[in-house]
């Protein structure tokens, strides 16, 4: 019996994948989805909501007039309509920014220690805005909940129900009280929002160029890794700055218009 289980398993759960691939902006990749993307974007708003119940938002209007301005710009390129967008700046000494699918843009003003200008503060919302755009969050859940079907066999994976997605939507941001649990992006996905950021970053006219100095400081960082969440999720060594090297003569000739 078990055999026939694990033998119609075999069979379907590769089409029911089939029929379940998204595909990236810009570089498209194919992915696995397994989350809608109204989905996706309600459980972006519950996490928003939760955070601007926990955190306090920061007063210095020079420092929230930036973030805006520059996640204004590269909101305008995404090509989100779905997207409500948001940008806040949460006052807390740590080094975080993320994008919420749905829209909702988060940086930590101890980010802002290491993104010193607007052109840097704009390579790392473009790098976050693409991870969001590319809906790296939900490949991961996806991926998360493909190896838990495969774990248990019995279980359907059509019976997926959204409580479930909250605790795996929770992984997947880093938002788990153990760290230990954070699923970090892998790099593939770290590559793409490397490239599409880059694309963001040169369409909202900041020189892309420009983000090899914020790449540099994060190096900086990564080496003394003093434990960061973000430096866990976005591991920067030599080999994403060639890699983002390699990448900006194309970007800059396609895509920046001075
Ligand atoms: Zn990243």
């Amino acid at each position: 019996m078990k055999r026939v289980i694990l033998t119609t398993l075999l069979i379907v759960m590769p089409i029911f994948f089939i029929g379940c691939m998204g595909k990236t902006p810009y570089t498209k990749r194919h992915q696995l989805m397994l989350v809608s993307v109204e989905e996706e974007n309600t459980l972006g708003l519950q996490a928003s909501n939760n955070i601007l119940k926990k955190e306090k938002l920061s007063s210095d209007k020079v420092a929230i007039q930036m973030v805006k301005k520059v996640g204004a710009n590269i909101a305008k390129v995404a090509d989100r309509s779905d997207f409500k967008w948001e940008f806040n700046l949460i006052d807390k000494d740590e080094l975080n920014a993320f994008c919420l699918p749905g829209g909702k843009v988060f940086v930590y003003t101890g980010l802002l220690k290491v993104a010193k200008s607007e052109s840097q503060l704009a390579t790392v919302m473009s790098h976050e805005i693409a991870h969001a755009i590319a809906r790296h969050g939900a490949e991961k859940m996806s991926m998360q909940q493909a190896t838990n079907v495969g774990k248990n066999l019995l279980t359907s994976a059509l019976g997926i129900n959204n409580s479930k997605w909250t605790s795996t939507f929770d992984m997947a941001y880093g938002f788990g009280s153990n760290v230990g649990l954070v699923l970090p992006h892998s790099r593939k996905q770290e590559s793409e929002a490397d490239r599409i950021g880059l694309i963001l970053m040169a369409k909202a006219s900041y020189n892309p160029n420009d983000a090899l100095e914020f790449w540099y400081n994060m190096q900086k960082l990564n080496q003394a890794d003093e434990g960061f969440v973000f430096l866990r999720t976005h591991p920067t060594d030599s080999d994403r700055i060639e890699n983002i090297k390699k990448l900006l003569p194309d970007i800059v000739k396609s895509y920046y218009k001075k």
